[in-house]
C-alpha cells in the first residue's frame, strides 16, 4: 500500500511536450504524475503548437513562464543549460511526432514517457531501444489502464496455474463515438486520427486495441503471440484505408488462441474494455468499466468476484493499493472535486464575493452539523427502542 509518502529521494524534474489545454490526454498525465507530489515535479512544458496558448496554459498551471517553450527542441536545449533542468519528458503529441520527439529527448539525455502507439514502424522502436541503451535512459509507454491493480492479480493467478493451461484469450475494446463522422472534420483531436500520414497504419487498432493487447500481455505473463489474422473495415467510408472496426484472431506459441474486437462504431457503447482469460480449469474476466472487480470462475464451482484491496489478493496487486477496499477507484476524482471547490470557496470568501459563495455546492459546515444531527437522531431513536424522533 502506498499513501503518498516518497518512494524515491526527491521528485524527478518532469516536463511535457504536447498535452496542452485542448488536448484529450494531457490532464491524465498530470493527474498520474503529480497526484502524490513526491515522485514527479512539473518544471517545464512545450504544451502546444500555439505558443501563446502554451504560455497562458502553463501560467494557469502555476508554472514559471521562463520555462514554457515554443517547441520541444528549444525546451531540450534551454533546459540542458539549467542546473536544475528537466530530467524526464512526457510526449503527448499526436502519433506521427512520437518518433522524432522521443529520439530528440533520448539524445538530450532525458528519460521518456511517451503516448501510445509508440511509433509507426517496429524498426523505429528497435532503433530507439538501441539509443536508450547507449544513453542509459528508460522509456515508458502510457497504456492508461495498465496500472489497474487487478491485472497484476490476473498475472499472479495465471502464473500460479490457478486457471490450468491457458486455452483462450478473449479481448475487446470498443466504443461508439466514431459513429458520427462529423468529428473527423470538426474535431482537432479526431482529424489527425483519421489521417494516415499522422496516425500511422491504423485508426482503432492503434487508438484502442494497443491498450488491451498490452494489458492482456501483462495478465498472461507475456504469452508469446505466434500469428494474427485481422479483418478490418471502415464503416464510415471516408476513413478508408484506415479502419473504424476490426476483428483479430490470435495464435499463441504453445497452442492457445485468442481474439480481439476493436471498434469506434460500436453504436451506443461508451467505452468497454474486456479481458477474459480461459484456462483448462478456470477463467478470469476483468472490465475496465468496473476496475474494482475481477471475476474468477472455476469449472464446476460457484463463481467468485474478487474485490480490489483485500488480503486474499497477491502482494504485487496490493502493493499498488492506495485507497482500501471500501473505496472504489473513482473516489480520488471525488476527493479532488471537493478540494477544488473548497479552494474556490476560500478564494470567494477572501475576496468578499458572497454572491458566488452562496451558489457554491460543497460539503460545508452546515452539512457537517447535519451529519452530527443525523447520528444523534438515529442513536436517540434506537436507544428509545426504535421510535420516531424529530430530526431538527
Ligand atoms: P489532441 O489532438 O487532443 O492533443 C494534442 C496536443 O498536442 C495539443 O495540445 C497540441 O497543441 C499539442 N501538440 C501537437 N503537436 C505538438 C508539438 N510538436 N509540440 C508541442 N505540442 C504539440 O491529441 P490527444 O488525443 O491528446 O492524443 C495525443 C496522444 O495521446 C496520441 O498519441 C494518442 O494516441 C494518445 N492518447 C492516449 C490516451 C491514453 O489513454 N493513453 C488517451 C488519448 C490519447
Amino acid at each position: 500500500m502506498h499513501i503518498g509518502e516518497k518512494i524515491i529521494d526527491r521528485p524527478l524534474r518532469w516536463g511535457m511536450v504536447g498535452g496542452g489545454r485542448t488536448s484529450n490526454v494531457g490532464y491524465k498525465h498530470r493527474l498520474g504524475a503529480l497526484r502524490d507530489n513526491t515522485a514527479f515535479q512539473m518544471v517545464c512544458g512545450a504544451f502546444d503548437l500555439d505558443y501563446e496558448r502554451c504560455i497562458d496554459f502553463g501560467k494557469n498551471l502555476g508554472m514559471d513562464p521562463k520555462r514554457l517553450y515554443p517547441d520541444y527542441k528549444t525546451m531540450f536545449e534551454e533546459e540542458a543549460k539549467l542546473p536544475d533542468g528537466v530530467e524526464v519528458v512526457d510526449i503527448a503529441t499526436p502519433n506521427f511526432q512520437h518518433y522524432e520527439v522521443v529520439k530528440a529527448a533520448l539524445e538530450a539525455g532525458l528519460h521518456v514517457i511517451c503516448e501510445k502507439p509508440l511509433f509507426f514502424e517496429v524498426e523505429q522502436g528497435l532503433e530507439m531501444q538501441k539509443l536508450a541503451e547507449e544513453k542509459g535512459k528508460l522509456v515508458c509507454v502510457t497504456y492508461g489502464f495498465s496500472g489497474s491493480q487487478l491485472l497484476l492479480q490476473m498475472r499472479h493467478m495465471v502464473k500460479e496455474g490457478m486457471l490450468g493451461k491457458i486455452h483462450m484469450v478473449d479481448l475487446k475494446y470498443t466504443h461508439g463515438y466514431g459513429c458520427d463522422p462529423k468529428g473527423d472534420v470538426q474535431s482537432e483531436g479526431q482529424k489527425w486520427r483519421v489521417d494516415p500520414t499522422k496516425v500511422g497504419k491504423s485508426f482503432v487498432l492503434g487508438d484502442l486495441s494497443t491498450h488491451t493487447f498490452y494489458e492482456s500481455q501483462l495478465a498472461t505473463n507475456d504469452m508469446k503471440v505466434k500469428q494474427v489474422l485481422c479483418d478490418r473495415q471502415a464503416f464510415v467510408g471516408s476513413r478508408y484505408p484506415l479502419e473504424d472496426n476490426a476483428y483479430v484472431l490470435i495464435r499463441y506459441e504453445g497452442g492457445a488462441v485468442g481474439r480481439m474486437w476493436t471498434s469506434c462504431v460500436d453504436a451506443g457503447t461508451i467505452d468497454t474494455q474486456v479481458i477474459r482469460i480461459v484456462g483448462s480449469k478456470a477463467s478470469l474476466e476483468w472490465h475496465d468499466a468496473n476496475p474494482n472487480l475481477l471475476y474468477y470462475q472455476e469449472q464446476g464451482k460457484p463463481a467468485q468476484t474478487m474485490v480490489r484491496a483485500n488480503d486474499y489478493l497477491c502482494d504485487e496487486c496490493n502493493a499498488d493499493e492506495s485507497l482500501g477496499a471500501t473505496h472504489i477507484e473513482g473516489l480520488s476524482e471525488s476527493w479532488a472535486n471537493i478540494y477544488l471547490k473548497f479552494a474556490a470557496a476560500i478564494d470567494a470568501k477572501n475576496r468578499g464575493d458572497e454572491e458566488k459563495l452562496k451558489n457554491m455546492v460543497y460539503p460545508d459546515l452546515q452539512h457537517g452539523i447535519d451529519g452530527i444531527r443525523w447520528i444523534s437522531a438515529c442513536a436517540k431513536s434506537a436507544d428509545q427502542g426504535g421510535v420516531w424522533v424529530d430530526f431538527a
